[in-house]
């Protein structure tokens, strides 16, 4: 949680299914994608926060800002509207 290095959580609860059945054998077993893999990143002008795969463009899907930070697990930055 508090660690620095992030670790990717592999098949949490989607895909996996638990006991192996094997009668569907429709050979759908997709390795591990490093494409489907996102991360959260934050829009450096309008502050939103959203989630990019590594293979999208790094670009704001609100405002289309190109400056975008890597939301870091363990420094929370939060923005005030006062
Ligand atoms: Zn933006």
């Amino acid at each position: 949680m508090s660690r620095e290095a992030y670790q990717i959580p592999t098949g949490s609860g989607s895909g996996s299914a638990p006991g192996g059945g094997a009668g569907a054998g429709s050979g759908l077993a997709r390795p591990f994608d490093p494409d489907s893999v996102t991360m959260a990143y934050i829009c450096g002008d309008c502050g939103s926060k959203f989630p990019l795969r590594r293979s999208d463009p790094i670009r704001c899907k609100e405002c289309g800002c190109r400056v975008l930070y890597k939301e870091r697990t363990k420094r929370m930055v939060q923005f005030e509207a006062r």
